[in-house]
């Protein structure tokens, strides 16, 4: 006698992704209450369970989804205004009049144009590190998209910028408290809350120890940027009297597994062991730094921090440093990247590149006994892709062919906790020509005010 089931995924190269990294060449997996109820040989669940739906992934790879570990909602309607000959030192030339000018129905037009494109692109988990405007508002969208977000609103209390800051270290804290009670952490929640700064040296020390804090004691997580470019990193230098950004957040204490640094594209060999002692996750983003030549192929010892046991995750970052939101391209350009930098052979594998955009982001986000892998008990969050398209094809090797070859384009179908939000390439729920029209229209709108011109090389006529 069958068991009645919501979900069977049937027919798929399963990639589990659980602790022994097992694949099923001809697997199924089977979806209760929005959990995985079982990963198997496809024959053995079909035998097993009588589902209410079945899709049959044809051959399609089928793997929990992408985890990004580092967006900015945001700033997805500034995509697209920054030329690529700009230094990064004059980005606040854009970004400084858009926070000033961006409303919220704007901010919010914002957010679903990044929640859509993750979706696209085969995230199922992503985290913000929030933006001008009320956390509420993104916790709306990611509802209406159907993603799991972590979100919040991004703090700092030292120059620069006074003018779109929160304000000093008690105002950010109490909007920071008041986002984490209000979207607490638990086990099905979809959306909740994390302590996000801005780092860099944009935050006092008192406001890095009392939000990771806060953190602990809602057990949540701290995330911040942190040495992104060589001025970020002698600016800490000389806060810290000498030490590097890492050995003054450990004299701090705020180091942790409940903490991710984000970018560390200047790392110091010194840094290294307390990342790796202390279970500090450090989020890779690999086109925000390639886009603007800030070197973490470099500077960034990925392999090292690698070869230590760090935790590496990885992130897509914003509309104007990678420009995309696609974990898939994130994946690929840490594969290649270090490996042309340093002509190393083997530096960073196709596997260990998988387990940082799914297994160790989910670790980063604290979620990881929830999401990040395909096992009996975890929501039932993964991603189909369609083996009916020439980049899949020969198909001899499902992991190299998902981190070298494979487009996210190809990703047919996206499911979050067993629901499913894209079906066929498409949004069964959303009127994506109107909501793209709509969006087109928001932006123009805001650029104008803005004032700003597109600054085009070629004549557009
Ligand atoms: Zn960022």
């Amino acid at each position: 006698m069958s068991t009645p089931i919501d979900l069977l995924i049937t027919r798929g190269v399963v990639l589990t992704l659980d602790p022994q990294r097992r694949i099923f060449a001809d697997g199924a997996v089977a979806v209760q209450d929005g959990r995985i109820l079982a990963v198997g040989q496809h024959a053995d669940l079909e035998a097993q369970y009588a589902p209410r739906r079945t899709i049959d992934a044809r051959g399609g790879v089928v793997q929990p989804g992408f985890i990004d570990c580092h967006v900015h909602l945001s700033q997805h309607l500034g995509r697209g205004t920054i030329p690529d000959l700009w230094p990064e030192s004059r980005e606040h030339e854009q970004w400084l009049p858009y926070w000033t000018q961006i409303t919220q129905e704007e901010a919010r037009s914002s957010a679903l144009l990044a929640c859509m494109e993750m979706v696209r692109n085969g995230t199922t988990c992503f985290c913000d590190n929030g933006g001008r405007f009320a956390g509420e508002l993104n916790a709306e969208v990611i509802e209406e998209v159907g993603l799991r977000g972590i979100l919040s609103e991004v703090c700092w209390d030292q120059p620069p910028h006074p003018s779109v800051a929160v304000g000093d270290t008690e105002a950010c804290l109490r909007r920071l408290e008041r986002l984490a009670r209000a979207f607490p952490k638990r086990p099905e929640a979809r959306v909740w809350a994390a302590v996000s700064m801005a780092g860099m040296g944009m935050c006092s020390d008192r406001l890095l120890v009392e939000g990771k804090a806060l953190a602990d004691e809602l057990s949540a997580f701290m995330d911040m940027h942190q040495s992104f470019g060589p001025e970020d990193v002698a600016r800490y230098r000389e806060h810290a009297n000498g030490k590097s950004a890492v050995a003054h957040l450990a004299g701090l204490d705020v180091l942790g597994p409940n903490l991710q640094l984000v970018h560390m594209v200047h790392t110091f060999p010194d840094e290294i062991p307390l990342l790796a002692t202390s279970g500090t996750s450090v989020v890779h983003c690999p086109a925000a730094s390639a886009r603007m030549g800030m070197g973490v192929s470099r500077t960034g010892r990925v392999s090292e921090l690698m070869r230590a046991g760090v935790n590496l995750a990885l992130g897509s970052d914003s509309g104007n440093y990678s420009d995309f939101f696609d974990v898939g391209r994130q994946l690929y350009l840490t594969a290649v990247l270090h490996r042309e930098a340093r002509g190393e052979q083997p530096c960073i594998s196709a596997e260990q590149v998988l387990e940082m955009a799914t297994r160790n982001g989910a670790r980063a986000l604290g979620v990881e006994q929830w999401t990040g892998s395909l096992e009996p008990g975890k929501q039932a969050d993964l991603v189909i892709h369609d083996y009916g398209r020439p980049e899949w094809r020969p198909g001899l090797d499902p992991v190299t062919s998902l981190v070298y070859s494979a487009q996210s384009t190809g990703v047919d179908t996206v499911i979050v906790s067993g629901r499913i939000i894209l079906e066929d390439g498409r949004f069964p729920h959303l009127d994506e020509e109107r909501l793209y029209y709509q969006i087109d229209q928001t932006a123009r709108a805001l650029h104008g005010r803005m004032g700003w011109i597109p600054q085009h090389r070629w004549p557009v006529l």
